[in-house]
């Protein structure tokens, strides 16, 4: 296959929560339809560091998450509440808009460990009513040194149940130390990170901190672990249809964030009101005027 490439990828903070966003990074906006990729924690569970997220609108993406450690608990204004802990999959459906908040479950101790991910809508779903799924039973499928679950889109000999509007693949690797050949779609691009632990995948090391790109056009790729490790394989079809993202909203143009931002505000639907004790996190109004080249 092509050369794959590290990067780093960028400390970043959601409220005390420090983050890794390797996604997206000044050199790459998307990885398939993934526009966004950040690994969270770990961190320390303590009285006054609860690391809730406050409620908060989206519109035209899914929020994908998967924790390794931990729990979150999801509240939306469709009026969901779910527990999400270790191996399952939240998946919100933004579409034409939602407002939602991601809660500690009542943790002290222990850490918060995991990733948050979205994925762009297409345009046949993103104008679509708002949807939440939780999935806690998803396929683990064995690979040489390695068991993989596949929490989006087809891997292996796993498919996962998730509702899927892009041609997308996303699955949590756990490796022992050792060479793993695993077969990939030729025509996704996929990116790797890292967890916990090391991959050299084409000679080239990646450990918690960095994103290693890989292009399209390979059938198979080559990970080597170098000690027990926990990483995410994510890839998709490159995009053909650009998208736009500002703040929490993933989108076609300015206007639309315009738009989304005076119904948040007004808390107008769909951005209604999600049974939190939170407030909801203020908005800040979306630029009026981009400059064109
Ligand atoms: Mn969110």
């Amino acid at each position: 296959m092509s050369t794959p490439q590290l990067s780093p990828a960028r400390d970043a903070r959601v409220g005390d929560l420090p983050v890794r966003r390797a996604l997206p990074t000044r050199g790459r906006r998307t990885v398939g339809g993934w526009c966004f990729l950040d690994h969270l924690g770990t961190a320390t569970y303590r009285e006054d560091r609860r690391y809730d997220v406050a409620p908060h609108p989206h519109i035209g993406l899914q929020t994908v998450t998967w924790l390794l450690e931990g729990g979150m608990v999801h509240r939306d204004s469709l009026g969901s509440e779910q527990l999400i802990r270790p191996g399952q999959l939240n998946l919100m459906s933004a579409g034409s808009g939602v407002v939602h908040a991601e809660e500690n479950p009542g943790l002290r101790s222990g850490h918060l460990h995991g990733f948050q991910l979205w994925i762009a809508q297409p345009e046949g779903t993103r104008h679509a009513h708002a949807a939440f799924d939780h999935h806690a039973d998803l396929p683990a499928v064995e690979v040489t040194n390695g068991l993989a679950t596949v929490f989006m889109g087809q891997f292996a000999h796993g498919t996962s149940p998730a509702r899927r509007d892009r041609d997308v693949v996303g699955v949590e690797l756990r490796l022992s130390p050792g060479p793993s050949a695993v077969a990939i779609e030729p025509r996704f691009e996929h990116a790797l990170v890292v967890a916990t632990g090391e991959i050299v995948v084409e000679g080239m090391a990646v450990t918690p901190g960095s994103v290693a790109y890989l292009p399209p056009g390979g059938d198979e790729v080559a990970l080597t672990a170098t000690e027990d490790t926990v990483a995410l394989l994510i890839g998709g079809a490159p995009l053909d249809d650009p998208v736009l993202m500002w703040w929490n909203f993933v989108g076609r143009s300015f206007e639309e964030f315009a738009t989304a931002y005076k119904s948040y505000v007004g808390r107008d639907e769909p951005f209604g009101d999600v049974n939190s004790s939170l407030a909801r996190v203020e908005a800040v109004p979306p630029p009026t005027f981009i400059e064109r080249h």
